[in-house]
């Protein structure tokens, strides 16, 4: 039994400007609690859902971007409303296959399950991961036992 939604989903931003739709599966959904998500989201970590390119078509609206410097010097462009601010995609580098969408723009977040943390040495203090959540003190080198576990989860 899958426990993925039917596809194609929708989403968008705060105040309804950009619209986008998602039309399979991700590859993978995590938590990230970097220092960075954090400033990002004004919150205590970020939620974040690899898609393929291929997949993802924003419908509606127009997307500012805002070039992120991260520590290791790659330049991640990160799309958001130009009216309300939200941010709706990020844009992985080395990863031109692939988005990273911030799924809780999604009209539907019912299906969302992080099955891996990220940068869980600068987790907020009450931070509680479920048992069977993939934990990495930084950030992964090799995305493969995320997108597995994912992959697990969806079948349930
Ligand atoms: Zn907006
Ligand atoms: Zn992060």
């Amino acid at each position: 039994m899958s426990r993925l939604p039917a596809f194609p989903v929708a989403g968008g931003c705060a105040c309804g400007a950009v619209r986008y739709v998602l039309k399979a599966s991700p590859l993978g959904v995590y938590s990230c609690h970097c220092t960075e998500c954090q400033s990002l989201t004004g919150s205590a970590f970020s939620l974040a859902m690899s898609v393929l390119r291929s997949d993802f078509e924003v419908t509606q609206g127009a997307l500012s971007t805002w070039m992120r410097t991260a520590d290791s010097g790659a330049k991640i462009p990160q799309r958001f409303c130009s009216t309300c601010g939200v941010r709706v995609f990020t844009e992985p580098p080395g990863g031109p296959h692939s988005v990273t969408l911030r799924p809780g723009t999604l009209d539907d977040t019912s299906w969302l399950h992080p099955v891996a943390a990220f940068w869980t040495r600068s987790a907020q203090a009450w931070v509680a991961l479920p048992a069977d959540t993939l934990t990495y003190e930084t950030q992964p080198t090799d995305y493969a036992p995320v997108m597995k576990a994912w992959r697990d989860w969806t079948q349930g």
